[in-house]
């Protein structure tokens, strides 16, 4: 019942925006307040920074 697949990557992340799992080694971080996001890739990062930006920004 302990058996389990072993995993490639022990160290993995879950993309923030698509939520695809990646070895740490190679996400994209971000820290953002106290949470560090974590992307597979430049295009999921900039999606997300174009999001979070829109949502955190105050008005001038
Ligand atoms: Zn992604």
């Amino acid at each position: 019942m302990t058996e389990k697949p072993i995993p490639k990557q022990p160290d993995t992340v879950a993309c923030q925006v698509c939520l695809e799992e990646i070895p740490s080694s190679v996400a994209i971080s971000q820290e953002a307040d106290v949470y560090t996001q974590h992307f597979c890739g430049i295009e999921c990062y900039a999606l997300w920074k174009e999001k979070h930006k829109k949502e955190q920004l105050p008005e001038e």
